[in-house]
C-alpha cells in the first residue's frame, strides 16, 4: 500500500476482468462491471455517487470496496505550437508530468509511468532525482481521462515516454494499457499506443507475450557499447548485441516492428560513424529511426547539435536507406522534455 492512501484500491486500478471478478465475488453479475467501465472512462464519472442509473444499494457496495476520484491538477503550462504540459500532485504528495502534444489532426498523451525512474540515464531530469515508486493503473489511466472525459474529446494516440521507465513497471503499464484500449473503457486502439523503453531485455520478452498489438520503441541513443554505457547505465546490465538479439526475437513472432529513438547530442553521438552504426542496427531489425534533437536541461553537460549537423546525420542515414523521421521540439518554451517540470518541482520540495 502507498503511504497517504486509503487502504482501498483505486476502482480504477483494475481491468474489466478484474473488475468483473471482483464483482461476482460480491455477488453482482459481470454486465455491472461494465457499466462502472462505461461511467468512469466514457461519462468520465468521478464519484460513484454520479453513477446514477446503477442501484443506490450497489453504488454503496462499490464505495465500500473502493475508492475513486480523479488526479488532482497541480499546474498547467501551455507552449506557444499548443503543446500542453500538464502536473498532476499525487494523492501521497508528489508530482508526475503529462505532455499533451497537438500535430495535425492527431492529439498524442505522453504519460509517465512513475514518479522519478530507477535508469539513471545521464542526461534524463527524472533520471537524476532518483525513483520514488511506481505509478498506479488509475495513475497512468487518470493522465489520460482529463483529455477525454466528456463527449467530442479526441485523444488519439498516446505514448508511455513519460517519466519512469515503463518496464519497470510492467504490470501496471499493462493493465493501463488493456484499460485504456477496452471498447468500454477508453477504446483507443492499440496500434496507436506506443510503450519506450531504455532496453530492458526481460520486459521486451514479457511484452511479446502480451495480447495487445501495442507498438514498441527502443530507446538507443547510441550505436556502441562504449558511449551508450555512458550514456544509459542500463546497458552495462543488457548491452547492444544483447538488446538487438532480443529485439529481433520480438519483432520475428509476429512482425512487429520497433522504432528506434535516437536522441542526438551535440559531439557525442552525432558523427557520420554514429549514423553508420545506427544504420546498421536499424537495418537488422528493420526498424524505423526517430530523431530527436536534445532539449537542454539545466546543470546538465550535454548541447542540442546545429541545424547543419542535425541535417547532415539525416542524410546519410537517407543516403544508406534508413527510415528516419525526425521529432519536431514541441513546447520548447516550456520545457516539454521528459522529466524537466516534475524534475524541478521535485527538486524544489525535497
Ligand atoms: S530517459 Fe527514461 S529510462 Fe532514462 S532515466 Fe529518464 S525516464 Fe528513466
Amino acid at each position: 500500500m502507498i503511504e497517504g492512501l486509503s487502504p482501498k484500491p483505486h476502482v480504477g486500478d483494475l481491468t474489466l476482468d478484474e473488475l468483473r471478478s471482483t464483482l461476482a465475488a460480491l455477488g453482482e453479475p459481470a454486465y455491472r462491471a461494465d457499466q462502472v467501465f462505461g461511467w468512469l472512462y466514457k461519462k468520465g464519472a468521478v464519484d460513484f455517487e454520479a453513477m446514477s442509473n446503477l442501484p443506490k444499494a450497489f453504488r454503496a457496495k462499490l464505495a465500500g470496496a473502493f475508492r475513486c476520484g480523479p488526479l488532482e491538477v497541480f499546474g498547467v503550462a501551455r507552449a506557444k505550437d499548443r503543446t500542453e504540459k500538464h502536473l498532476f500532485r499525487l494523492a501521497d504528495g508528489p508530482c508526475i508530468e503529462t505532455v499533451l502534444i497537438p500535430a495535425g489532426d492527431r492529439i498524442t498523451i505522453c504519460v509517465s509511468t512513475q514518479v522519478g525512474c530507477r535508469r539513471a540515464c545521464a542526461f534524463c531530469a527524472s533520471g537524476r532525482n532518483g525513483f520514488v515508486r511506481n505509478l498506479a493503473p488509475s495513475e497512468i489511466v487518470g493522465q489520460v481521462l482529463p483529455f477525454r472525459a466528456g463527449e467530442g474529446a479526441d485523444v488519439t494516440n498516446i505514448v508511455f515516454m513519460g517519466m519512469g521507465e515503463p518496464f519497470d513497471n510492467f504490470d501496471n503499464v499493462a493493465r493501463a494499457l488493456r484499460i485504456l484500449n477496452a471498447p468500454q473503457g477508453l477504446g483507443i486502439a492499440a496500434r496507436r499506443m506506443t510503450v519506450s523503453t531504455a532496453g530492458l531485455i526481460p520486459g521486451l520478452l514479457r511484452f511479446k507475450e502480451l495480447d495487445l498489438q501495442v507498438n514498441l520503441s527502443i530507446s538507443l541513443h547510441a550505436p556502441t557499447d562504449a558511449v551508450r554505457g555512458e550514456l544509459m547505465p542500463v546497458n552495462k546490465k543488457y548491452p547492444l548485441e544483447k538488446l538487438i538479439a532480443a529485439a529481433k526475437d520480438y519483432s520475428a513472432g509476429g512482425g512487429r516492428k520497433i522504432t528506434l529513438e535516437y536522441i542526438l547530442f551535440r559531439g557525442i553521438n552525432d558523427r557520420v560513424q554514429d549514423a553508420d552504426g545506427l544504420a546498421r542496427i536499424a537495418a537488422r531489425l528493420k526498424a524505423k529511426v526517430n530523431l530527436i534533437p536534445y532539449s537542454p536541461v539545466s546543470g546538465l553537460p550535454f548541447e542540442r547539435p546545429g541545424e547543419a549537423e542535425i541535417q547532415a546525420f539525416i542524410g546519410r542515414l537517407e543516403q544508406i536507406g534508413t527510415p528516419v523521421s525526425l521529432r519536431s521540439s514541441k513546447g520548447r518554451d516550456i520545457q516539454a522534455a521528459c522529466g524537466q517540470l516534475a524534475g524541478a518541482y521535485l527538486k524544489g520540495n525535497s
